[in-house]
């Protein structure tokens, strides 16, 4: 049997393997001699009180093995010759489109007007240094999209579009670090963050599917009411039976591309983010009640919420 408990420990004690096993199989009751393993399903901190504590669940295994899921990538074939869809965008919303598109046995043709994730980073160089700013690979446009050299932070306060497990199972198997899958607030971390683009790419390549950089997509090729691809960079056309738009919002020449052709495009509500700047030294300070962040204890967080209209924001 599967036994799920929570136990707390301290930070000093948060990667003790044997710690988190004598406690939590106390906790479960179950008979230690049985307990074949212990796992950790999520960590959280709680610092509440005068010392912070981590808080665990735990999946105490009892006469059972803990068994491995298969890796999603196990279920991904090569689709080099299957049905084609383009995928215009490069970024979150397109490469896991991309990988969704394998899974379902479909080569996705993705299609981006900046430059791969290494390259890039030249162009945000001459941002910094000389203001010099080129309109197709910047801080907003170019391979893993807007928030690529940004800490990667991957929780969210909504919960109505389902699980979020599988994009970050995702992330682990293109690099992203295991705890992830455990944190209440992950985050894969700046300088991780470009790898795990560049895998995902590796990914997309080695099952059969195409990324083309430097192609901004210009027009697109309708016939009787439907799509049937796309123009990149004015002259080259590519075709496909479906064709995923995965723009981002700062796509802007995408929507009077879309408005031109007359095609129904539908204004959504936006969440607006404002950054907020104080020393960690002092939101660890109040958050943790102690003067010098102790070790495994991650840089707090903080939220700041008012009233607007009688709602929170
Ligand atoms: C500085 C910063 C930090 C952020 N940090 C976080 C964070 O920590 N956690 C988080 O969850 N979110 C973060 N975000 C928000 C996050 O980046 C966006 O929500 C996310 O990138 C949206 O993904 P997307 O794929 O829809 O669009 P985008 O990321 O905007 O990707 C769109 C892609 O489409 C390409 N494209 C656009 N037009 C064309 C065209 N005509 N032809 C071909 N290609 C085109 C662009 O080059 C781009 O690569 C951050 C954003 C910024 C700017």
């Amino acid at each position: 049997m599967i036994k799920e408990v929570e136990i707390k420990v301290r930070p000093a004690l948060v990667n003790d393997e044997k710690t988190i096993r004598r406690e939590a199989i106390k906790k479960s009751g179950l008979p230690a001699s049985k307990v074949e393993d212990v796992r950790v399903l999520r960590r959280s901190i709680d610092a509440r009180g005068a010392k912070p504590w981590f808080r665990l669940r735990t999946a105490v295994y009892s006469e059972e093995p803990f068994v491995e899921e298969p890796a999603l990538l196990d279920n991904f074939q090569d689709v080099s010759e299957h049905d084609r869809v383009i995928v215009v965008g490069a970024g979150p919303a397109g490469y896991f489109a991309a990988l969704e598109l394998i899974e379902l046995g479909l080569k996705p043709i993705v299609l981006d007007r900046g430059k791969d994730v290494r390259s890039r980073r030249r162009d945000l160089r001459a941002i910094q240094q000389f203001g010099e700013v080129d309109p197709h690979s910047n801080y907003c446009f170019g391979e893993g999209g807007a928030g690529t050299y940004s800490d990667g932070k991957l929780y969210t306060r909504s919960h109505k579009r389902g699980s979020i497990i599988k994009a970050l199972r995702l992330l682990v198997e293109h690099g992203a670090n295991p705890e992830i899958l455990q944190d209440a607030h992950p985050h894969i971390g700046s300088n991780k963050l470009p790898g795990v683009v560049a895998n995902i790419r590796q990914t997309i390549l080695h099952f059969g599917g195409e990324v083309h950089f430097e192609s901004h997509v210009t027009d697109f090729l309708l016939s009787d009411g439907s799509i049937k691809g796309v123009v990149v960079n004015e002259n080259q056309e590519f075709k496909a039976d479906a064709v995923i738009l995965a723009t981002g919002h700062s796509a802007r020449d995408i929507y009077r591309l879309l408005a031109r052709k007359a095609i129904k495009i539908e204004a959504k509500p936006f969440a607006l983010g404002v950054r907020i700047e104080h020393p960690q030294s002092l939101i660890d300070e109040i958050q943790y009640n102690q003067p010098v962040r102790e070790p495994n204890l991650p840089a707090a967080s903080y939220k700041l919420v008012c009233q607007v209209e009688e709602r929170g924001v």
